[in-house]
């Protein structure tokens, strides 16, 4: 995996602010068909691999909330955008390394991939210090995959507890990448069925190809890349 940010979509992006109306409509009609208000639903705009100058007519047509995966690449570009436009709101939707939890904690206004005890006692730790407290989400490995980030869902109730009564950290809710071949609606259901047991309303979960289906199941933020910004050249290395 390459290491630093690579940035690969150079254009300007003409197309990104019919096709955010398009995701919007969509999450209006999933929305109306599951009986809940389409208020209740973020749209956390995914933006990782996209320099500024395709991300800006995306902010320009009103996109406040937005995902990146890598707190380095995020950092080249987001500082200055938030500048420009300080009401945007940043999720971190991509795995955190300790070393890189100073800069998070310092950028991101939500960090939706909290899933160990280490990296729950140094965010504590950054967060005390820099006096900046981002909402946190637990990560969930739905699917137990051995290579995908996240606590295993029979060991997620013991870290949501240990995240608030050992490490002083209130945890808001839960995010989930189901596996990319099987069922997205068995892990959404899963996911749900976790946070409500553990009184936590947030859910993460759904992405370009299956958002509509995440709001079905209780998504309250949902995680549109593609859809909204074209395709990615993938990172190199
Ligand atoms: C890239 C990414 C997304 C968005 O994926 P799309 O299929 O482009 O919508 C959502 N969540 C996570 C964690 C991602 O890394």
């Amino acid at each position: 995996m390459a290491v630093s940010p690579t940035p690969s979509s150079s254009a300007d992006n003409p197309d990104a602010p019919g096709r955010l109306v398009q995701v919007r409509q969509t999450i209006a009609d999933a929305a109306a068909a599951a009986d809940r208000s389409a208020g209740s639903i973020e749209l956390v705009a995914v933006s990782k691999t996209f320099e500024a100058n395709a991300i800006r007519p995306v902010i320009a047509a009103g996109q406040r909330v937005f995902g990146e995966n890598r707190v380095q690449e995020a950092l080249s570009k987001w500082p200055e955008l938030k500048q420009q436009t300080p009401d945007v709101v940043l999720h971190l939707i991509g795995p955190l390394q300790t070393n890189k939890v100073a800069d998070a904690v310092g950028l991101f206004d939500c960090i939706e991939t909290l899933d160990r005890p280490k990296l729950a006692r140094v965010l504590k730790k950054e967060i005390d210090r820099l006096g900046r407290t981002p909402e946190l989400f637990v990560q969930v490995n739905t699917g137990a995959e051995a290579q995908k980030a996240g606590v295993l869902p029979e060991e997620t109730d013991a870290f949501v507890a240990q995240c608030r009564d050992e490490f002083g950290l209130a945890v808001s809710g839960l995010m989930c990448i189901p596996p990319v071949d099987e069922e997205p609606s068995l892990h959404f259901a899963l996911l749900e069925k976790i946070a409500r047991r553990n009184g936590l309303t947030k859910l993460s979960m759904g992405m370009s190809a299956d958002y509509d289906v995440a709001i079905a199941f209780g998504a309250t933020h949902v995680r549109v890349g593609s859809a909204i910004f074209g395709p990615r050249t993938p990172y190199a290395g």
